[in-house]
């Protein structure tokens, strides 16, 4: 099994869900830069100050940000057995970065042990997906209002708490949000099957489908 995961796929792919559920099986931390940066948003921090305005508007938060977020989350201890990235990168910038710092990488696994999972989905399913999401601000679990929604009408079943929807994932910014993933983060595909480490998985599936397909694909 491999030990660091890079999670591709366009907003509201199932990447988030995955990548919690195999976090727990590996016990391994689930790096997620747009959670990082919405928690430096809420705690208003400079890179958060920064992050804002380019969330708001569905463009990518500046590289300079996102690598100080990313640099810091995995060198923390937690990440020394491996780590998912869901998020990251988004730019063949960023995964040049991302590359140069597995190249000076004292660890050995994050030289050889990576594997690059494209979760591939049509364009038309994302859009409903996204405008349906919803998650609790208490314990972080997604729902969507169609396919695997609360028991109790926008209450989240474990906490109780009333569900609350990003502020990104209206139908507007979701759209601007896909333009910039066909722009930024398509190509990526590219440079990781050069790199000899892509994977694809039909993410078009109920969520075991999809987990028992990602399973095969990095073991
Ligand atoms: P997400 O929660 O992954 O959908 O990310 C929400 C927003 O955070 C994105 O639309 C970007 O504005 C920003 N963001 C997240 N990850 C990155 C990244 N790797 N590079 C630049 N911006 C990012």
């Amino acid at each position: 099994m491999k030990k660091v995961f890079i999670f591709l796929g366009p907003p509201g792919c199932g990447k988030g869900t995955q990548t919690d559920r195999l976090s727990k099986e590996l016990n391994i931390p689930h790096v997620d830069t747009g959670s990082l940066l919405r928690e430096n948003i809420k705690n208003e921090t400079e890179f958060g100050k920064i992050a804002k305005s380019f969330i708001d508007k569905g463009q990518l938060v500046p590289i300079e940000v996102v690598q100080s977020v990313i640099n810091e989350r995995i060198s923390r201890e937690d990440c020394r057995e491996g780590y998912i990235l869901d998020g990251f990168p988004r730019s063949i910038e960023q995964a040049e970065a991302l590359k140069t710092m597995w190249e000076n990488s004292p660890f050995e696994f994050e030289k050889s042990e990576k594997v690059a999972v494209y979760f591939d989905i049509p364009t038309d399913v994302l859009v409903e997906r996204l405008i349906n999401r919803r998650s609790c601000p208490k314990c972080g679990k997604i729902y969507n209002l169609i396919s695997s929604a609360p028991k109790n009408e926008g209450k989240c079943d474990i906490c109780g708490v009333d569900l609350v929807q990003r502020k990104d994932d209206t139908k507007e910014t979701a759209v601007l949000r896909f333009e910039t993933y066909n722009n930024e983060t398509m190509p990526l595909l590219d440079f990781y099957k050069n790199e000899g480490l892509l994977v694809q998985i039909n993410a078009n599936q109920g969520i075991d489908e999809v987990y028992t397909e990602l399973k095969k694909v990095i073991s």
